[in-house]
Formats: C-alpha cells, sequence, structure tokens
C-alpha cells in the first residue's frame, strides 16, 4: 500500500466513493453522506482554494523576477493566448460537427421534454442560473477589461472569483520589482520564494487525504443525481459531448507529441492527480494549485511559464466548456427551435462559446449560465430558456466532471507548449520531498 502511487489511491477512492454512493441510495442513507460524508469533501475543496491564491501570487512573482529581460513575457503573454484562442475554437468546432452528425435531439420525444419541463423547468437551481446570466449579460462590450482591473489589492485577493485581477496586481508588481533592479528587489523576492516552496508543500500535505476526500465528493455525487430513466434519455446527447471531449484528450496528447517531442502517455500521467481532482471537485480553479504543482514539479515546465500561463488558462481557457456549450445549444435547439439550426447561427455560435467559455467562471456549473448567453445571441426564444435548461439538466453534473477535466488537461498542454516554444521545458525536477508525497 505503501508503494502505491497517488493517482492509483485517488482512482481507488473514486470507484469506492461511487459504490459507497450507491449503496447509500439503496439504504436510504441520504442524510448520513449530507451529514457526515459531504463535509470531508467540501473541507478538501476549500483546503485547495484557500492556498490558491497566495500560490499564483508566490509562483508567479517569482517566475517575473527570474526574468532577464521583459520583453521576453511579452512573447509568452501573447503566445498564450492565441494558443488558447486558437483549442477553444478547435473544441467547440468539434463539438458543433458531432451534434449535428449524430443529431441526439432526434430521439427525444415529447413525453421526456414534458417530464424535463415539469421536474426541473422552475427549480431554484435553473431560475437563478437564467437570472445570473442576465446580470452578466447587461453590462457593457468592454466591460471585461474594466473588471480585469483592480482598485483594492486586498479585495481582489479576498474574493476567489477576481482570479484576473490579481494576475494583473501580480504582474504589475513583479514588473516593477525588475525595474528598481536586484539589489532593492532581493529581499522582496526571498520572501516570495519561501512562500512558494512552502505553499508547494502545503498542496503535497493536502494532497494526502484527497483519496479520502474524493471518496466524499463522489458519494455525494451520486446520492444526489437525479432519476435514472432522465438519465437514459440523455445519453445520447451525453454521448455526444463525451465523445467530444475524448477527441480533446487525442488532440492534446497529439500536440504534446508534435511539439514538445514529448510522450503522450507520459504526460497524462504526470497530470493524473490534477485530472481525477478536477473531475471529482469540478473545479478548476479549485485544482489550480494541484495543476500547478504537477505541471513546475512532474511534468518540467518553468515557472516562468506556468506560473502565468495556468492561473490565466483556469480563468480564460475552457475547452471542454466550450465544446460542451456548442453542442448543448446545438441539442436544445434540435429538440425546441428547429427553425434557428440555420448556418449563420451555428458560426455565431463559434464566436460566443469562446466568449461564453472565456466568460465561465472555473467553478462547478457554471458552463452552464454561460450557455444562457449562447442562446440569447442566436435569438433563442426567451421563454423557453427554463426548458431548455431543464431538458439538459440531468446530466449536467457528470459533464461538469468532464469537462472540468478536459479544461485542465487543455491549459497543461498549453503550458507545455508555450514553454517549449521559449526553451523553458526541462526534465523535471521533483523536491526532494517529493518521495513522501507518492508514497504516504
Ligand atoms: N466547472 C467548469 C470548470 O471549473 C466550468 C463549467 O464548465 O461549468 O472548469
Amino acid at each position: 500500500m505503501k508503494k502505491l502511487a497517488l493517482h492509483w489511491k485517488i482512482m481507488i477512492g473514486m470507484v469506492l466513493g461511487i459504490l459507497f454512493g450507491f449503496l447509500a441510495l439503496q439504504l436510504g442513507w441520504q442524510n448520513f453522506i449530507a451529514d457526515w460524508i459531504k463535509p470531508l469533501g467540501t473541507i478538501f475543496v476549500k483546503l485547495l482554494k484557500l492556498i490558491a491564491v497566495p500560490l499564483i501570487v508566490a509562483s508567479l512573482i517569482k517566475g517575473i523576477s527570474d526574468l532577464k529581460d521583459i520583453s521576453k513575457f511579452k512573447n509568452i503573454g501573447v503566445r498564450t493566448i492565441l494558443i488558447y484562442i486558437g483549442t477553444t475554437v478547435v473544441a467547440i468546432t468539434i463539438g458543433l460537427v458531432l451534434v449535428n452528425i449524430m443529431q441526439p435531439g432526434d430521439g427525444i420525444s415529447q413525453e421526456t421534454i414534458d417530464k424535463l419541463t415539469n421536474t426541473y423547468a422552475k427549480s431554484s437551481s435553473i431560475t437563478s442560473k437564467i437570472t445570473e446570466a442576465s446580470k452578466q449579460q447587461s453590462s457593457g462590450p468592454l466591460q471585461f477589461v474594466v473588471d480585469m482591473v483592480p482598485d483594492n489589492a486586498v479585495s481582489a485577493m479576498s474574493n476567489n472569483k477576481a482570479m484576473l485581477q490579481v494576475i494583473f496586481f501580480t504582474i504589475f508588481l513583479g514588473i516593477s520589482m525588475l525595474l528598481i533592479g536586484e539589489k532593492k528587489a532581493k529581499p522582496l523576492k526571498d520572501f516570495f520564494d519561501g512562500l512558494n516552496d512552502a505553499i508547494l508543500k502545503m498542496v503535497d500535505l493536502i494532497m494526502l487525504v484527497s483519496p479520502y476526500a474524493v471518496f466524499a465528493l463522489l458519494a455525494n455525487v451520486v446520492v444526489t443525481s437525479g432519476d435514472p430513466d432522465i438519465l437514459l434519455a440523455l445519453l445520447k446527447y451525453a454521448g455526444v459531448v463525451v465523445l467530444g471531449l475524448l477527441i480533446m484528450v487525442a488532440f492534446y496528447c497529439l500536440l504534446v507529441s508534435l511539439i514538445t517531442k514529448k510522450n503522450p502517455l507520459w504526460f497524462l500521467k504526470q497530470l493524473s492527480p490534477a485530472q481525477l481532482l478536477a473531475f471529482s471537485t469540478s473545479s478548476s480553479a479549485a485544482t489550480l494549485p494541484v495543476t500547478m504543482e504537477r505541471v513546475e514539479e512532474h511534468i518540467g515546465v518553468d515557472k516562468e511559464v506556468s506560473s502565468f500561463v495556468l492561473p490565466v488558462g483556469a480563468t480564460i481557457n475552457m475547452d471542454g466548456t466550450s465544446l460542451y456549450q456548442a453542442v448543448a445549444a446545438v441539442f436544445v435547439m434540435q429538440v425546441l427551435w428547429p427553425e434557428g439550426l440555420g448556418f449563420a447561427n451555428q458560426m455565431s455560435i463559434v464566436l460566443t462559446a469562446l466568449l461564453a467559455s472565456i466568460g465561465s467562471a472555473a467553478v462547478p456549473g457554471a458552463g452552464m449560465v454561460m450557455l444562457v448567453i449562447v442562446l440569447e445571441s442566436i435569438g433563442f426564444p426567451k421563454d423557453l430558456y427554463p426548458v431548455a435548461l431543464a431538458l439538459i439538466f440531468a446530466v449536467d453534473r457528470p459533464l461538469d466532471m468532464l469537462r472540468t477535466t478536459i479544461n485542465v488537461t487543455g491549459d497543461a498542454t498549453v503550458s507545455m507548449i508555450v514553454a517549449k516554444s521559449v526553451g523553458k521545458l526541462h526534465d523535471p525536477k521533483p523536491k526532494n520531498w517529493d518521495d513522501n508525497y507518492d508514497a504516504v
């Protein structure tokens, strides 16, 4: 048992969690899970979120202050954004092609629509998503740029949703440290270096409980998921999303192998603890500390690259989410509004799903909120929004788990590509405490 690698322990935790969830459903133990099992998962996710902001700040400052030349940073920034946009457009295109070929909307009977509408359309989870989407929609086109600039560094850091503000402030500080010269910046740099190592150690410590935490998270997902008959009716739609996501994995493997010349299976294995956590938590933001640790310490991407590329990616690069939004938008149109299915609308889905995935928060269920904005942009009838969301709601959680895994894999892939392109991809040098990391 001592020698078992971490990803195996997490996988065992997941499988046992799912089995325990089904057993609990049979025995009517839902309350027991909610009262005694779920809290462990919640604490674990809180711990990961707790260290995300200090880790981003410390690691980004270290990354920037190790740069000898600021223009390199601009180079990394531009490449990152362009590659992120490129991979997202590929994801949306794959989604659109699959949903048009496989037509998952065809098999949905009026009876299923009525059943789903009656069960979910008026539920608070759906009405709150529609309200949230309309709030986001009412801001002007440049609002996201305005939002990126914080007016208070401390409050930006205290708000988990303001990741881009934290990144903005930290880059600003890091560049200013470069400008005041090495000697003056040294105390600050040493402080952040130490902080960075201490927080990476915190990631290791938190990961020690990850197999138990994923057990709790997954047992809870199983007991709170819906009626199996409904899940069955949506199987074809869910299958299209899953197939699209699998194609994305193949696409990432191809990129890793062609561009970075690394073995894609090695890449997936090194990243796997982060992927398994993304799957269990449905949140790329909560997974970020582990993604950073895996990419830096186990894949060999230099901090100068990863400390910028990964937090930005967790916030704006969501290939899995954008693919899902494209499939879901067309699926609900196939069922509820076939007259809207023209080529022009599908093209505008490419753009709006790109923007919507950038705007989606890295938290569970965010992709569905932004789906409303995609639907709105193509003129989908407003009175049908609740029915549209009700149609896809029952399978949203499992799809969220999978798309979050792809979101994280996409970020890690791009960090390798950018690192390779600027000569910052090395053979990983695990810290001396790594032996404990896998073996405890
Ligand atoms: N849960 C996803 C993430 O955190 C976002 C979404 O698609 O809902 O990456």
